[in-house]
């Protein structure tokens, strides 16, 4: 054993729990992620990775089968309902720019996160594991798991709540629905994956429709196959059978093409209710909280994912730090109360941002808004570009710098 941990618990097979295992076993740090179901998640969620989520995949040497996989959008834009260009930003200022966003559905990136992670033999992935307990003493954390054999107790030096929006164990550290402050959004989204040629009506890899009730959004997910991801706005409080029943009508009135469904072919599609929503703390005692399962926004402009990332490269350096003996524990305050911060005042205002400027602005005059008034001075200014590209890099913090001065240092 190095250093004063010789291993992390990581609850949750999501890309979060993925990641960091990934990280932590790629430098030596025993590691075991618990999943309660038997197979990764392949619901529509993320897919698009900016900057920052760039920088830690690349750091978890998966980035080369990212790209390979996936592809690099060359920009967003903004459009009316007919269609018409409002503003845009190109992603294609310094091409080869090696924090360039990068897009890979979420499922394809869970499986190729898994098929790293089983290389390291210091990782092992327990499917089947649902964290029903938890509890610590002064040296070790543990939790009891519900598995097809009865429950089974496993302990580390600390245990990381990689379990999503519905954390078990936020839940039980800070108290059931009191554990997740912040709002529910009065918005319901259909998020769906379909294949279906829109470069035919003149799309560019991500659109934004801006409209007051049938705003939406039409990007490219798929790097040759023409899937896409459709999400769009729909009145809250029905089913998801009643959601399914209403999604060709939907698809006709807003989309163009004048589409019938046997001219596009849905292969995912789920309801969200978008919610922004914080942890009242990120860490209690030998316990870590990371990605959704300590913050949430809604998924408009990719801020979700990439942060949750930000956070695991954040946490990854903080437990290599205690693992090789240059941290100690209080780092994780550190990181607790940094990353914390980064949500309330870069996460949760941009993501409600992004969201407003596809209802609230009349798309007839939107063009008028401050923002769209930059994107179109970065037209033909690359530095502004450059600098509205690299915008989101504010999501990085550098844990290393709380390490401890070597011991040679403070002569
Ligand atoms: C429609 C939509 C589009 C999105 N698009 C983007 C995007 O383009 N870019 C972006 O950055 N973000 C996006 N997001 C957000 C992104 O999908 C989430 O932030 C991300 O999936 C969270 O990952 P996670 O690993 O934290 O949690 P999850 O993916 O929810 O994984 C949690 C895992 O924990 C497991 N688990 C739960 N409870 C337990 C338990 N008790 N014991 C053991 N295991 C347990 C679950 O089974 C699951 O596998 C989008 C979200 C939505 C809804």
């Amino acid at each position: 054993m190095t250093g004063k941990l010789s291993k992390v618990v990581v609850v949750g097979a999501g890309p979060s729990g993925l990641l960091l295992s990934l990280l932590l076993a790629k430098h030596g740090v025993p590691v075991e992620l618990l999943e309660a179901t038997h197979e990764l998640d392949n619901q529509p969620r993320a897919a698009h990775y900016s900057s920052p989520a760039v920088y830690e995949l690349r750091r978890a040497g998966v980035i080369d089968d990212v790209i390979e996989r996936g592809f690099k959008p060359s920009a967003f834009c903004w459009r009316k309902p007919n269609g018409e260009m409002i503003g845009y930003l190109k992603f294609d200022v310094d091409p080869d720019d090696p924090m360039r966003m990068v897009v890979l559905p979420l499922d394809r990136l869970g499986k190729l996160l898994y098929e790293h992670l089983q290389r390291y033999p210091v990782a092992s992935v327990k499917w089947g594991h649902r964290v029903v307990a938890l509890g610590e003493d002064a040296d070790k954390a543990w939790v009891q798991a519900e598995t097809e054999n009865g429950l089974v107790t496993i302990e580390g030096d600390y245990v990381i709540g990689a379990d999503g929006a519905n954390s078990f164990i936020r839940r039980t550290l800070f108290g059931g629905q009191a554990s997740f402050p912040g709002e529910t959004l009065n918005a319901t989204i259909i998020a769906t994956n379909v294949i279906h040629d829109f470069t035919k009506y003149g799309y560019w890899d991500t659109n934004y429709i801006i409209h007051p009730t049938n705003w939406h959004m039409v990007a490219r997910i798929g790097r040759d196959d023409h899937l896409y991801r459709v999400s769009y706005s729909e009145v809250p409080g029905l089913t998801k059978e009643e959601y399914i029943k209403r999604q060709p009508a939907r698809f006709k009135e807003l989309l163009p093409g004048n589409l019938e469904p046997s001219d596009y072919k849905i292969t995912n599609l789920n309801p969200y209710r978008l919610q922004q929503r914080c942890a009242p703390a990120f860490r209690k005692g030998r316990f870590v909280l990371v990605a959704d399962a300590a913050h949430v926004c809604n998924p408009f402009g990719g801020l979700g994912l990439t942060g949750g990332i930000a956070d695991v490269g954040s946490l990854f350096d903080c437990l290599y730090g205690i693992y090789t003996g240059r941290a100690d524990d209080s780092i994780l305050d550190k990181y607790a109360e940094i990353r914390r911060k980064i949500y309330k005042e870069v996460i949760d205002p941009a993501s409600r941002e992004n969201f407003r400027r596809l209802y609230e602005l009349d798309p007839e005059t939107a063009k008028d808004d401050e923002f769209f008034k930059t994107l179109k001075k970065a037209e033909t200014d690359k530095d502004l570009a450059r600098e509205l590209n690299k915008g989101l890099n504010v999501l990085i913090h550098d844990f290393t710098q709380y390490y401890n001065p070597p011991q040679d240092a403070k002569l």
